[in-house]
């Protein structure tokens, strides 16, 4: 890499546009790391912001976000079972491979007992909440 100075180019994160783009460096703070840049694009001077690093914290953010949203409640799942049965339409039909059931669907399940239908995978799979497991059984075969 070239040595950087006042006046080079350099990549960094700006503030204003929510983009990496090309800055112009206004002061160095070191030999190796510019202090000040001003954003080619929208002009504004700023601090120079490595555009890995907030890149990095940008991705960080949403993973912390994705986590949220993806989280089951923290309950037991005997619990959790009975609130999805509170909500569940009814009545539980017998469960059968061969009848095809949605999210919500309350069913009757011969070992496993009742059950509430919390995903469907693809045509034929889907996610069972029952007292004691989450158990993935096939329907509409
Ligand atoms: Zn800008």
């Amino acid at each position: 890499m070239s040595q950087l100075s006042a006046g080079k180019e350099i990549s960094s994160y700006c503030n204003k546009c929510k983009l990496t783009l090309a800055h112009t460096i206004v002061v160095m703070k070191n030999d190796r790391v510019p202090g000040k840049v001003t954003c080619n694009t929208c002009k504004s001077s700023h601090a120079y912001k490595d555009p890995e690093s907030a890149a990095a914290s940008a991705k960080a953010a949403a993973k912390k976000r994705d986590k949220k949203r993806d989280s089951r409640p923290q309950i037991p799942l005997a619990e959790f079972w009975q609130q999805s049965v509170n909500k569940a339409r009814g009545p539980g039909r017998a469960y059968s491979p061969k009848t095809v059931f949605v999210v919500g669907d309350l069913l009757e399940h011969s070992v496993f007992g009742t059950g509430v239908v919390d995903k469907i995978f693809d045509k034929t799979k889907m996610e069972v909440i029952f007292q004691d497991h989450i158990r993935t059984l096939m329907h509409s075969l």
